[in-house]
């Protein structure tokens, strides 16, 4: 049936058609360098990494630009407070990103264009806005009249006038404005404010200009996908919408893609609560990347995602899983011919497919993946695997590293990995989590890993070794 993705423009799951055949243009909303980034902020960004690689299987060449928002309220304030040039600060973050995409394994975008390098462009785009009548400047700063763009809140199917809109407004610098729901493309210069100069009076750009002028810089006026989590719906992308078109007279985006929310034990992530996770945090307790990524895309990116630790072990024994079947394809001896596990397993890779093309549906890919591996492994058990089969499961587990970006093999799942489940299990038995140790116990004897209680602690060795 072919690529069909969600489109929060008309709410409906559409066949995904590119503007120029095998060719994508992608815009992922990308952070804003202030501190390290959290979790939740990777799920979006593990998602759109899935979504290009999987575009790219099906024959796109794709172009991603990821914009680095080095200006704005967040990044100026921590300059302030530490005393540092806002260059200087935001490089701390900026090279702590990149650092964390590479332990991820995210691929790289072809382009991460900085807020604070394309001020001439947002001008531009300004004194477009200006001359179509859509622009006025109150007490130094400069607003974007949504009244005169009628087809806003589209995106988000927000009625314009209700509360949530006006909650917009909430912000320091915009008390000025003739109406609430305006927002502001240029803000005047401030005290100590970095600024720079403009045909508008010195000042920085307003956040939604920053994604309009180098979307469209880079990617055109009119492009084919833009992504974000779905707290850039509003106010962020209907803004995005409202200044590009009214600049441009075109449609702007054609495709509008948001990931939803992750939540931590069941709650929203925030510091206060102690259930806030950078990637730094989880990997300085010891958990590893390959886990994290793999339980933040097994869940499809249209549904809330859970995060826990019990998880995030389950998710490592869940990997090793697939790591000692490709281990034990590669060495077991194996008779010529095939079996019935041959057709077994080229129908899951045509259903992992499909669950993928289907809005990138993770889960449905992942359910059919566990079946197989399941019954190959019981089939080498019972010595009825042949060494077609062998090549046809490869295959099916082939396209799982791919698509999820994950490596497969004996030596993926490291004595480390093992070590880090045993430590889950001995945290989960002193919070009294016995479903969790016995879970943790049970995969690790899948896995032919024998525990032994020493004095000492927890030994552990494989069975047979
Ligand atoms: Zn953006």
């Amino acid at each position: 049936m072919g690529l069909r993705f969600h489109n929060t423009l008309t709410r409906s799951v559409e066949p995904f058609v590119p503007l120029r055949a095998g060719e994508v243009g992608l815009y992922t909303c990308g952070p804003t360098v202030y501190d390290y980034a959290h979790i939740g902020n990777f799920r979006t960004y593990l998602w759109e990494d899935l979504l290009r690689r999987h575009l790219e299987l099906r024959g796109c060449k794709v172009t991603q630009v990821m914009n680095l928002t080095d200006v704005d309220d967040k990044t100026i304030a921590g300059a302030l407070r530490t005393g540092r040039p806002l260059d200087d600060y935001t490089k701390t973050y900026i090279d702590a990103f990149f650092e964390d995409l590479d332990a991820l394994g995210i691929q790289r975008a072809a382009l991460y264009p900085r807020a604070t390098r394309h001020v001439p462009e947002m001008n531009a785009m300004m004194e477009r806005l200006q001359r179509k009548g859509h622009l006025y400047e109150s007490k130094g700063s400069i607003y974007f009249r949504i009244d005169t763009f009628p087809a806003y809140g589209r995106l988000s199917g927000l009625d314009p006038d209700s509360a949530a809109a006006g909650q917009a407004r909430i912000d320091a610098d915009e008390y000025d404005k003739d109406n609430p729901r305006d927002f502001a493309v240029w803000k005047m210069r401030k005290g100590e404010e970095p600024f720079w100069e403009s045909p508008f009076g010195a000042g920085r750009p307003g956040w939604h200009l920053e994604c309009s002028a180098m979307s469209i810089k880079y990617l055109g006026e009119t492009f084919d996908i833009h992504t974000g989590g779905v707290d850039n719906i509003f106010p962020h992308h209907e803004n995005e919408i409202a200044q590009s078109e009214a600049a441009t007279g075109q449609p702007f985006v054609r495709t509008w893609m948001h990931a939803a929310h992750l939540i931590v034990d069941g709650e929203k992530m925030s510091k206060s609560k102690g259930n806030f996770h950078t990637l730094r945090d989880l990997m300085a307790k010891g958990y590893r990347p390959r886990p994290i990524r793999y339980l933040l895309l097994s869940a499809h990116y249209r549904k809330q995602l859970n995060f826990t630790f019990e998880g995030l072990s389950q998710a490592e024994a869940s990997l090793c899983r697939l790591d000692d079947l490709a281990d034990r394809l590669g060495r077991t001896p194996l008779g010529e011919g095939r079996s019935d596990l041959s057709d077994r397993a080229e129908r899951t890779r045509g259903e992992m497919l499909e669950g993928l093309d289907s809005d990138l549906n993770t889960a449905a890919a992942l359910g059919p993946l566990f079946d197989l591996v399941r019954d190959a492994h019981t089939a080498l058990d019972a010595g009825t695997a042949r060494a077609a089969d062998a090549v046809a499961v490869r295959e099916a587990l082939a396209l799982f590293e791919r698509v999820f970006g994950i490596r497969l093999g004996p030596d993926a799942c490291l004595d480390a990995d093992i070590e880090a489940l045993i430590e889950r299990r001995q945290q989960a038995r002193a919070s009294r989590d016995w479903a969790a140790a016995d879970a943790i116990r049970r995969e690790l004897a899948e896995r032919g890993i024998v525990l032994e209680d020493t004095p000492q602690g927890v030994r552990w060795k494989r069975k047979g070794a």
